[in-house]
């Protein structure tokens, strides 16, 4: 169809003045985040790995097990059978399991303090990775040709979810998937969530996509160069080279063709944008930076956004509905993002990592670097400092619901009205100055 050609998004043409001078500053050294595994900067609720608990899954940290794991495991085989699974895969799979305290501590672990968004981005994008990562691309450039045509999903995009998810397969997690979700299910937080990826690891191990040995993960379950959970490995892995077995741990192409299959389902557009930076005036309705309100590129110019100078928006970004984004609040980077944004985000939904998932796609190309500063001054909340935000937002008749210390859609309302009310930018992210002015009250 030669018409989609002229609808090709050219993110050249997005280069700023500053944003070539930031990557000439910027100093290739390997930082931390090349050696360790990247966790988002914010809590998140995820389709492809675990789910975290979120304003409307409540978490049970007080569990007391009513049952031995004996007995626990005796119940469960029973209702493994009766789901299909062979005494033989079962009882295999089952050889010397027993739970993993490893596992029951990370499950039950809160951390206290929130790594900025700034400092995880500069983990997640750090030289070393978009090095990689562009090696990768040309090493790869066949088989990724051959994604792009069967899935339409960019090949940055899928490079990048590669590095974002398992530094492209260096870190997958060494636990037994069987044993991790085995323990999650028999004392876990999510019980029924882990015994539903328990039955979906058993699935997989009967089909013979992989022996019980090699079926590694992480802590929570998710697996190989993908970190897919076991349910969305069985709707959406790929067996792409050809060897009658799924193997998203060992086989790049398995995994890559894997990541494309689910972006693909998740609406992923070959082609388009997925969102590019933005400049707020002081003046903004910051109200309207919320993922519901979806508008045009021409909507939102009206409304007050700018665009960095020397852009030329894309040619099809008024038939494209965009959402604005602000991932420190008013004084921070502000992006408008696309559907294709929204496809990242049921990867893992975390601003914070689609973000990072769509600047290191970028980077691979030499552009997505911010123009704009980051609130370096303004620290993100501990859960300590969340849970008396929301408390005295509550006293205060804001109704930000359960004292969680998780900001979800009803805390960021509360807090929005509590900044309209001191006649601060309404951006709903909750900040120390904030925190401060509650206390006085
Ligand atoms: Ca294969």
């Amino acid at each position: 169809m030669p018409s989609r050609l002229s609808l090709r998004w050219q993110p050249r043409q997005l280069i700023t003045a500053t944003s070539l001078v930031l990557l000439v500053a910027c100093a290739e050294k390997p930082t931390a985040a090349d050696a360790i595994p990247l966790a988002p900067a914010q809590p998140a609720q995820s389709a492809v790995t675990t789910p975290l608990p979120s304003d409307s899954t409540p978490a049970n940290d007080d569990i007391q097990p009513s049952q031995t794991f004996a007995q626990w495991q005796a119940a469960f085989r029973e209702q493994a059978l009766q789901a299909g699974i062979s005494a033989s895969t079962f009882d295999r799979a089952f050889l010397d399991v027993t739970p993993d305290m490893d596992v029951i501590k990370a499950d039950r672990s809160q951390p206290e303090f929130t790594r900025p968004v700034w400092e995880y981005l500069d983990g997640a994008l750090s030289p070393v990775r978009v090095r990689k990562g562009k090696a990768l691309l040309e090493q790869h450039a066949q088989l990724l040709s051959q994604l792009e045509q069967r899935y339409g999903v960019d090949r940055q995009i899928l490079v990048s979810v590669w590095g974002m998810e398992s530094n492209f397969g260096q870190f997958q997690g060494k636990k037994s998937v069987i044993r991790s979700l085995a323990t999650l299910a028999y004392e876990g937080r999510r019980p029924q969530f882990a015994h539903d990826q328990l039955l979906a690891a058993l699935q997989i191990l009967q089909n013979g996509d992989i022996q019980v040995d090699a079926m590694r993960g992480s802590w929570a379950g998710a697996m190989g160069q993908t970190q897919f959970i076991p349910t969305t490995y069985n709707t959406h892995a790929v067996d792409f080279d050809g060897d009658g077995r799924r193997d998203i741990w060992n086989s790049s192409a398995d995994a890559l063709a894997s990541t494309a299959h689910y972006l693909q389902s998740s609406g992923w557009k070959r082609g388009q944008p997925w969102g590019f930076e933005v400049r707020l005036p002081s003046t903004f309705d910051f109200w309207l930076a919320d993922g519901s309100q979806r508008k045009s590129v021409a909507e939102w110019l009206e409304l007050g956004v700018q665009l960095p100078g020397g852009t030329r928006l894309p040619e099809n970004s008024n038939q494209l509905s965009a959402a604005l984004l602000l991932p420190a609040g008013a004084r921070g980077p502000a992006f408008l993002v696309f559907d294709n944004f929204r496809a990242i985000l049921k990867y893992n939904n975390s601003s914070s990592y689609a973000l990072a998932v769509s600047l290191l796609g970028d980077r691979f190309s030499g552009w997505g670097y911010i123009a704009g500063g980051w609130p370096k001054d303004d620290l993100p909340l501990s859960r300590n400092e969340r849970i008396e935000l929301q408390s005295l937002l509550n006293a205060s008749g804001h109704e930000a619901g359960n004292a969680d210390g998780i900001i979800g859609a009803n805390t960021r309302k509360a807090i929005r009205n509590a900044q309209q009310a001191q006649g601060w930018p309404a951006d709903g992210y909750p900040t120390q100055k904030l925190l401060e002015s509650l206390r006085q009250h």
